[in-house]
């Protein structure tokens, strides 16, 4: 955001010395030549073309969606939930920061190398674990991963099981979501350009082959499909809340990826979930309540593992088919249902990165 600023005022500032300072310097020239009429009357025409730039230049304050040439290597998202703050194996690292038309993604993101492929790195909750599940802006975080160029997101997630087989130090290849959450911006679309796209199979198959493979490598126990309810926090689950997730049949619970995966489908990114329990939630009766303490010994046992299951993931997503088989990458294809005519031009710019390919074509 500093540096758009600071590129809107070099615009604004630049040719506005040359509007004052030229002028009166030729005045002094043409005193001397006799002719000061003619030239500060030349000199006005530079004023409305820099006036022109400056209203251009203000509508648009975050980064420019990266533009993939052919042959450009795929570049990987993968979204860190809580204690998972940074990725192990990286190289050539560099924390950049990334301005959307949403706002600020949870912290800068971090862009490496890891089993020769380009990898984003963004922690959800920021460094430090700044932002709460209902605070952190999901919308920000997958903009700006579109917005630099990655097609695929892998997000990382701790989470409490429902099932008696799935103890702490489990993983979960998440295939569905139950949406409890109202505090979210959900949708990248609104009053002036709305769309539906299908949430009916939110996860990525590729992705998900790809990790369900990683987990073989890795040696890591992981479940391939199960549901996740996403609840709105931050306070974990009441006992009457968690027996009726559980009669749901749900297999494991967050706060962070119903929105997140619904936004990923928006953007059309190929999203995939990795859930790690830590805890029973509360419905066990040996262990009926979230012990935060056991809780975090378990999510740092679990996010060195789930760093080594996305270092192995990587090695099966190098190679990038050029469409995604299951339509991710084309959600938004009959998706816009605004007449042409009625579309909000500044809802329009906010979607450059989003919808650029379905809006620029
Ligand atoms: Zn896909």
């Amino acid at each position: 955001m500093a540096q758009a600023k600071k590129a809107v005022k070099k615009v604004a500032k630049k040719p506005a010395k040359k509007a004052v300072k030229k002028p009166a310097a030729k005045v002094v020239q043409a005193a001397v030549k006799k002719a000061a009429v003619k030239k500060p009357a030349v000199k006005k025409a530079p004023a409305k073309k820099v006036a022109a730039k400056k209203v251009s230049a203000k509508k648009i304050t975050w980064t420019k969606p990266y533009i993939a040439k052919p042959g450009d290597p795929v570049r990987i998202g993968v979204l860190g939930g809580s204690g998972l703050y940074g990725m192990a194996g990286l190289t050539n690292m560099q924390w950049r920061k990334v301005s959307t038309p949403w706002g600020d993604p949870s912290d800068e993101l971090l862009f490496g190398k890891l089993e020769g492929a380009e990898l984003v790195f963004l922690p959800r909750h920021g460094r430090g674990h700044r932002h709460s599940p209902s605070e952190v802006n999901y919308r920000a975080n997958i903009d700006a991963l579109k917005r630099v160029g990655c097609h695929d997101v892998i997000s990382v997630s701790a989470c409490g099981s429902f099932k008696e087989h799935l103890p702490p130090g489990s993983f979960v290849i998440v295939d569905q979501f139950i949406d409890r959450t109202f505090m979210r911006q959900k949708s990248f679309f609104s009053t002036g350009m709305v769309a539906h796209v299908s949430a009916a199979h939110p996860v990525c198959h590729r992705l998900g082959d790809a990790l369900e493979q990683a987990a073989k490598d890795a040696g890591i126990s992981a479940q391939r499909g199960g549901t996740y309810l996403c609840m709105e926090g931050p306070q974990f689950s009441t006992q009457a809340e968690s027996f009726l997730y559980k009669s749901w049949g749900c297999d494991v619970i967050g706060m962070t990826n119903a929105p997140e995966a619904k936004l990923a489908r928006e953007a059309e990114l190929c999203y995939a979930s990795v859930a790690m329990v830590t805890d029973f939630d509360c419905w066990h009766p040996d262990h009926d309540h979230v012990d935060v303490a056991a809780v975090i010994r378990v999510l740092l046992d679990n996010a060195s593992k789930g760093q080594s299951l996305v270092a192995h993931a990587v090695k099966y997503l190098k190679d990038r088919p050029e469409h995604c088989h299951q339509g991710c990458d084309t959600a938004l294809e009959n998706a816009l249902i605004t007449a042409p005519e009625k579309r909000d031009p500044a809802v329009l710019r906010k979607l450059d990165a989003v919808a650029g390919r379905i809006l620029n074509r």
